[in-house]
């Protein structure tokens, strides 16, 4: 993956931002091998049944409408394609996805992902049209960044009509936009106003996270973070355990301290400001929300998945 960073992204980190630092601009592997893969979660390799569709969850399937997005993020689970152009869809491929989804009326839940659906929003335009027709269809979800990515994109044209689309779909269906953000530098007045104009569509925001070394691998900060975004009427729904995937090996924090962080924010936040602490279990099927430090007297040994594969972590 190359580095690819916004004029805003750049501004933030000229004005010292050490966790966007961290986050957008390339650092020197370490020579050592790991034992990390491209694809930990197996979304090509056993799950992919059309290009373009993740479906690893009966009622619910993950769309990657590309492998694009306007900056490049050093901790990405699709660090192996993202900027490619492989991921690119052609019309036939959108087809190919919207009749599996139309043939499969248990999928009631899709989620847009990517590659980012906001930054290629001629194709997203299409597919949320063609889903929208779709009655089994009940939840349309975007996962993006552009928000913290480039907040001024949110006055082009083609997302303006895309607005448009979603607050027709709002008024009838479920949508949700989920947003990634991983640490308070990241909510300046530009970007929360972007995330404002989204609100207004109707759909609901929740914000994912990940655990970062040297971004947010501490208490005070997810504290500030979770805070800022449940005032601000975005909900965090996920913090993930970093993916084992190649690449991202300096990002990943000790699994005990991650889950020392989680408990002393349970008692710290509302609990609507408190997110779920899950991993998504490298070789299994689901994301698990590890055990929290309340537990006393057990010994946590393997995890299973939502298959009840036993799996070492
Ligand atoms: C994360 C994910 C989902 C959605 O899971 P939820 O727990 O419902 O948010 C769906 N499909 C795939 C492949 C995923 O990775
Ligand atoms: S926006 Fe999402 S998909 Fe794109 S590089 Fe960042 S983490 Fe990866």
């Amino acid at each position: 993956m190359k580095e690819q960073i916004t004029p805003h992204l750049r501004t933030l980190i000229e004005k010292g931002s050490i966790p966007l630092r961290a986050q957008f601009k390339k650092k020197r592997q370490p020579k050592k091998e790991s034992n990390f893969t491209n694809d930990p979660l197996g979304e090509e390799e056993k799950y992919s049944p059309v290009k373009g569709l993740v479906h690893k969850f009966g009622n619910r399937v993950l769309w990657k409408v590309s492998y694009r997005c306007a900056a490049h993020c050093q901790f990405c689970t699709r660090f192996r394609q993202i900027g490619s152009d492989e991921g690119d869809l052609s019309s036939e491929d959108i087809q190919a996805c919207i009749e599996y989804i139309r043939t499969h009326p248990e999928i009631n839940d899709v989620i847009l992902s990517g590659g980012d659906p906001l930054f290629t929003v001629r194709d997203t335009l299409t597919i949320f049209e063609e889903l929208a027709k779709i009655d089994s269809v009940k939840v349309i979800r975007i996962g993006t960044r552009l928000p913290i990515h480039s907040p001024k994109s949110f006055h082009a044209k083609l997302l303006k009509e895309l607005m448009r689309k979603m607050r027709l779909y709002a008024r009838k269906k479920g949508l949700f936009v989920l947003i990634n953000i991983n640490h308070p530098d990241e909510l300046t007045k530009s970007v929360l106003r972007a995330i404002a104009t989204i609100q207004k569509t109707g759909a609901i925001i929740l914000s994912q996270t990940v655990f970062l070394k040297g971004v947010n691998d501490n208490v005070e900060t997810l504290e500030t973070l979770f805070t800022t975004l449940y005032h601000n009427k975005i909900l965090p729904y996920y913090i993930y355990r970093c993916d084992y995937v190649k690449g991202v090996e300096h990002f990943i924090v000790p699994f005990r301290k991650e889950r020392m962080i989680m408990t002393e924010l349970r008692k710290r936040l509302s609990g609507i400001a408190y997110p779920t602490y899950a991993i998504d279990v490298p070789g299994g099927r689901g994301k698990i929300p590890p055990p929290l430090h309340f537990w006393k007297g057990t010994v946590f040994r393997y995890v299973t998945d939502f298959d009840g594969n036993k799996l070492k972590i």
